[in-house]
């Protein structure tokens, strides 16, 4: 076909294999969306590229990925760096500490893992003086005890009142939903349907009082499907996109 690139060694292997791969998800978020009755706009798609080269995050580019996610801000900064060139949208999912607030808010549009008022505090302080607005969603942690935190970062379903109260204050900040991951001890240990229902029973309680906080982060390349099912909004999916990573992240 005229005007068709022919297929090349290294990045069109690795890019060949990241349609199919990205082709597979697509299906199962499609699958989900039409077992739960809900219209596949309704779910966003955000690639996890943490480990992986900025290079795949190019190709990721180039077969229309969007929204991509890392969880360490060095690893993020570098990578946004080299792929400024690219109409992306970045979301940070990983536990931050307060001195990496000035990093990530130049170039997050996203923040998910909002667990406590320090942290507000700092990327409310450094968003304002970076000129820039974060979209912020408080991260629950549903094997905390309340007044507790998560052992993977988040807070217990007690405390999301306030924060969301203060991320909704915060100047430079605003407040977008909330996020978990599905627990691995506790009472929803191995039970990610009934964890993603329980989060969205929160979040529906949430717009009560905050309407415009409509982002539901939920759901990895084991549970995607579950987290469709429940309600999620934004599913974030690494693996199953770009391969087993090295060792435990
Ligand atoms: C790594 C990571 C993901 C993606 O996990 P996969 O199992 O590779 O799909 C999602 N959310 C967070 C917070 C992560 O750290």
């Amino acid at each position: 076909m005229a005007g068709r690139r022919p297929v090349t060694a290294g990045g069109g292997a690795r890019a060949g294999q990241l349609a199919a791969n990205l082709a597979r998800v697509e299906q199962r978020i499609a699958d989900a969306c039409r077992s739960a009755g809900r219209d596949r706009k309704e779910v966003t798609l955000i690639v996890v590229t943490k480990t992986y080269p900025a290079s795949d995050v190019r190709l990721l580019a180039g077969l229309g990925v969007r929204e991509v996610a890392e969880n360490r801000d060095q690893e993020a900064a570098a990578k946004a760096a080299d792929t400024a060139d690219l109409p992306l949208s970045w979301h940070f999912v990983g536990q931050l500490q307060t001195n990496k607030a000035r990093s990530v808010v130049r170039y997050a549009d996203h923040v998910h893992s909002v667990d406590r008022l320090r942290l507000v505090a700092a990327l409310s302080s450094a968003a304002t003086a970076a000129g820039r607005q974060v979209g912020c969603l408080v991260q629950v942690a549903l094997d905390a005890e309340a007044g507790d935190r998560g052992e993977r970062g988040g807070v217990a379903p007690d405390a999301v009142p306030a924060l969301a109260d203060a991320l909704a204050a915060a100047p430079g900040l605003r407040l977008d939903g909330l996020m978990t991951v599905a627990p691995l001890a506790g009472a929803y240990a191995g039970q990610p349907r009934a964890a993603f229902d329980r989060l969205t029973e929160i979040s529906s309680r949430l717009r009560e009082t905050h309407p415009a906080a409509t982002m539901v982060s939920a759901g990895m390349s084991q549970d995607l499907d579950d987290a469709v099912a429940a309600g999620a909004t934004h599913v974030r999916v690494g693996t199953a996109v770009l391969g087993v990573r090295p060792g435990l992240r």
